[in-house]
């Protein structure tokens, strides 16, 4: 695992960069409603957690009262359980390095998971295929399963107790904002009101508490969504054949796309053993179609039944990511078609982006809660978003039809791309972000 991780080349920022000198660090444990927090996030899901740690790892933030609120339990393995989840998600080279820099990718890589390095996409409706590869070792990503990066990131926010705050099954009801938005910048701050009606406070909140986020309605955030008339499928398969299993696969159906993404070692002896993770994005209820008969590579000799599970999927867009003294984040800011398995990537890089304007403002002394960075941030973020969001809804759409013109549009799209090495890598660097 260790030899794996080095070819990787994420790059983990050496210990004493990301905590920094500790012994100047004031210490607040503990929540109380006196206490004004400098940052509050709200849903301490994939990113909202990511984010809270952070926080609490950056040198910038040590002297900052940081809470983190969850409605759930915490979510720690006692033991990592042999059967593979099928809640997995595909991490980018750029998330890998962000949860280095605070330590969790280490728990990740102590863990399980599983490095692809190339991804084959093509289309049932043509001989048409897209061919994703590094020439040099390099991996293109990581299948990881989310309740090994929930673990990783819940160890990470024990070992920086003294500086985050942790509040678990704490379900913020209600937000109220210090005044009108239009009045910018002014004081005090968003007071917060718990399930057990305590009240907090806090100079800018962090809204990380997912598609259906209380903080952005709360804040009349208007919202662009749609369902898809579509559900993802996931399960855990077994393969008939030993293969490399280092390639993630993706076919395009009339009725969705369908994913095979690569779990376990290629090592076993038992071949049939070796196990794959599947992702089919195409339950379509109103009008279900017939898969097709060609066969993928590789085969596969079953499915482990008691591991299928269904999520309807849609797409979600806030107009706005900031207001004086709020930031939203991760899906409660966009959500997106699983496809293109961008979603919590997505999420991370709005991490990325906020510490940066963040620590930025903290290292001017300026105050955390006040538009002039967050609008930097939001102005960073929705360029990138926006221009995901549009793509995966355009090859959703374009791949939902069978129409003879538009199969030849994307069969010419797809083949073209193909033969552009230059675009390909732009695509590819673009997703690794
Ligand atoms: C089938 C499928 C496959 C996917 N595959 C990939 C993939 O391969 N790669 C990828 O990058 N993404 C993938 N995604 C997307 C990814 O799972 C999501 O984008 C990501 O989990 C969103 O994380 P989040 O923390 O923003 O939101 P959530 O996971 O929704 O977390 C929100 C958290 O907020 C908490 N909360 C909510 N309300 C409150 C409240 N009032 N008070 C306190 N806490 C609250 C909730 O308990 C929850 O823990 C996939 C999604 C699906 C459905």
């Amino acid at each position: 695992m260790a030899a794996r991780l080095a070819r990787i080349r994420w790059g983990t920022a050496p210990a004493a960069a990301r905590r920094g000198p500790l012994v100047s660090c004031r210490r607040w444990a503990g929540a109380s409603s006196d206490t004004v927090y400098d940052v509050v996030v709200s849903g301490g899901g994939l990113v909202g957690a990511a984010m809270a740690c952070a926080l609490g790892y950056d040198i910038h933030f040590c002297d900052k009262k940081i809470l983190l609120l969850e409605a759930g339990p915490k979510k720690v393995l006692a033991k990592l359980p042999e059967t593979y989840s099928n809640r997995v998600s595909s991490i980018s080279p750029g998330s890998a390095t962000l949860l280095s820099s605070f330590g969790a990718w280490d728990h990740i890589c102590n863990m399980r998971y599983r490095a692809f390095r190339r991804m084959q996409v093509w289309d049932a409706c043509s001989e048409a295929l897209i061919m994703f590869d590094k020439d040099n070792l390099d991996d293109m990503g990581c299948i990881v399963e989310n309740n090994v990066i929930m673990h990783a990131l819940t160890k990470q926010l024990e070992a920086v107790s003294d500086r985050v705050t942790v509040l678990y099954k704490s379900k913020a009801v209600s937000y109220t904002w210090p005044y009108p938005f239009s009045m910018a910048d002014s004081s005090p701050w968003v007071h917060i009101t718990l399930g057990d009606g305590s009240i907090l406070q806090t100079k800018l909140l962090i809204g990380a508490d997912g598609h259906n986020s209380g903080v952005r309605q709360a804040a009349g955030i208007q919202n662009v969504s749609w369902n898809y008339d579509q559900s993802a499928v996931v399960a855990t398969l077994h393969l008939s054949e030993a293969t490399e299993n280092n390639v993630a696969w993706q076919r395009f159906l009339p009725s969705g796309p369908i994913a095979l993404l690569p779990w376990s070692d290629a090592n076993h002896t038992d071949f049939i053993d070796s196990a794959g993770s599947m992702l089919q994005y195409a339950v379509a209820f109103l009008k279900p179609t017939k898969i097709s008969a060609r066969q993928l590579p590789p085969s596969v000799a079953r499915v482990d039944a008691k591991s299928r599970i269904l999520f309807p999927l849609g797409l979600g867009h806030a107009a706005e990511y900031v207001r004086p003294r709020l930031a939203l984040i991760g899906d409660a800011a966009h959500r997106v078609h699983p496809l293109a398995g961008q979603g919590a990537n997505m999420g991370f890089g709005d991490i990325s982006s906020l510490l940066h304007h963040l620590r930025t403002a903290a290292f001017n002394g300026k105050d955390l809660g006040s538009m002039s960075h967050l609008t930097a941030y939001e102005t960073d973020r929705q360029r990138h978003n926006t221009a995901l969001l549009a793509a995966t809804d355009l090859l959703k759409r374009l791949y939902s039809t069978s129409a003879a013109p538009l199969v030849l549009l994307r069969t010419w799209g797809l083949q073209a791309t193909n033969a552009v090495s230059p675009l390909k890598e732009q695509i590819m660097a673009f997703a690794s972000k």
